[in-house]
Order: structure tokens, then sequence, then C-alpha cells
């Protein structure tokens, strides 16, 4: 006996054949959303059916291996790196936090996607090019792969407030766009930042909240969360991230 497989969000998925009867082995739910992927270009279409000929390995194929649809969106600065007030026009302006790249290691074990959510205003202002952010964004991925963590993807909104994107937090149009791209349920979701706008931008949406202390909030005042409150407040990323993973440690065990 003969299959096909396919990689979806990193993880190898095997079926039979043919496409009907790939779809049949693995159900018609599967499928459709197998096919979603090969529309994103998230997996080739030459890979999902008629591609390469394996043997057919026979395992039982659950939905939970093939699809990761929880993701941690992050704030960048504050949360990732140092707030210094100035903006960070360059990779040499750039400080990354102690033990991000490690907490971010956690989440990726964990199976969440982990997706960086960044107000960039300096780009609308002038300030600095795309170009310019890539190259930030590239030195911050490679720090964090340095303490074996993995981004995903990163979302940055350009726009300056006054021009009323729906893109800059508190907007949650980041997280949406996000969720749209990733497959991501956002209510089993969590958002991470250090300012009132993440908190309102992750509850849009309903997604878990988490405030860090380490960077424009210094301490947490309730008056300054009008509505939402963030639902759990740490002094930064690492602790953050324990906090999650016990949440998921008590759901799954419930
Ligand atoms: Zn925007």
């Amino acid at each position: 006996m003969h299959g096909v497989y396919f990689t979806l969000s990193q993880r190898t998925f095997v079926g039979m054949g043919a496409k009907e009867s790939l779809e049949s082995s693995v159900g018609s739910a599967l499928f459709s959303k197998a096919q979603r992927y090969v529309r994103k270009k998230m997996v080739d279409r030459k890979s999902l059916y008629g591609g390469k000929i394996q043997e057919f390995i026979g395992c039982a194929v659950e939905e939970r291996n093939v699809v990761i649809k929880r993701a941690v969106f992050l704030d960048r600065d504050g949360v990732l790196s140092v707030e210094g007030g100035d903006y960070v026009t360059r990779p040499e302006l750039l400080r990354v936090l102690p033990r991000v790249g490690e907490a971010i290691g956690r989440l990726n074990r964990a199976d969440f996607r982990v997706i960086i959510v960044t107000n960039q205003s300096a780009v609308g202002r002038g300030l600095m090019t795309v170009g310019d952010l890539e190259e930030v964004h590239a030195r911050l991925r490679a720090e964090i792969a340095s303490e074996g963590g993995r981004i995903d993807a990163v979302y940055f909104c350009p726009h300056r407030p006054e021009e009323g994107c729906s893109c800059r937090k508190p907007a949650p149009g980041m997280l949406l766009r996000a969720a749209e791209e990733y497959d991501i349920e956002l209510p089993r979701s969590y958002m991470v930042g250090d300012s009132p706008k993440d908190i309102a931008a992750g509850a849009a949406v309903g997604s878990r909240t988490v405030l860090v202390l380490s960077g424009h909030t210094r301490a947490y005042e309730p008056s300054r969360f009008a509505a939402p409150q963030p639902e759990c407040v740490c002094a930064d990323l690492w602790n953050a991230v324990e906090w999650i993973l016990s949440v998921e440690a008590a759901d799954s065990g419930s």
C-alpha cells in the first residue's frame, strides 16, 4: 500500500494515495482544512496529493497532531526588548530582555504559535523604513534563537495613531489577521503586553490577557485599565509563560 505525506504546522501527516482516498482516510473536515492550508500556501499542492509517494505507515491520524491552534501573541517593546522611550530604528539599538528566548522556547515546545504583534508608528512617521524594521526583527529573531526560542510570525502596524487604522493596538486587526492566516483559535490563545493597549487588543478578540511589568507599566494600577483588566499580572515574560503553562496544565487535567 502506498500513500502520500505532507507537512502541516511542521508535523508530518500520513495519508493514502489519491485525493479521494486521502479524503476518506482522514475525514472530510480534516481534509478540507488541509486544502485551506494549500490555498494559504502553507503547504504546497504537490506534496498534498500526487507528490511524494511513500510507504503508507498506517498510523491513526488525530486532528491535534495536524494543526496547532493556539497562539501566544507578544508585544515587542517592554516584553521582549527594553522599552527605552526612543524608537528602535536600528538593530544595534535593540536590547533583548533576559531569558526571553528561553521563555519562548518553552512556548514552542508546548505547541503554541509565538507571534509578535507590534505598533511601529516610527515607520508611518518616516523615522525608519520597513526594511530597517525587518533588520531589527532579524536581530530579535536571531537573539531569541540563540537561547532556543522560535518566533513564528511578526505582525506590525506601521501607521500613525491619527490614521485611524484597524491594526494599531488597542484595535485587534493584527490578531485577527494572524488568526486567519494561522488558523488560530483566539479564545484558546493569550496576549502578553506591557500596556493597556495590549490588554484591550487581546480582550477584544476573546483571548486571555497577561500584563508584564518589564516595560511601559512598572506597577499595576487598575485605574489605568478602564476595561478590561488583565487576567494576570507578571513581572516579566518568563513569569507570564509560567502562568500560561500552569493554566494549560490545569485545563488539560480537568
Ligand atoms: Zn495600522
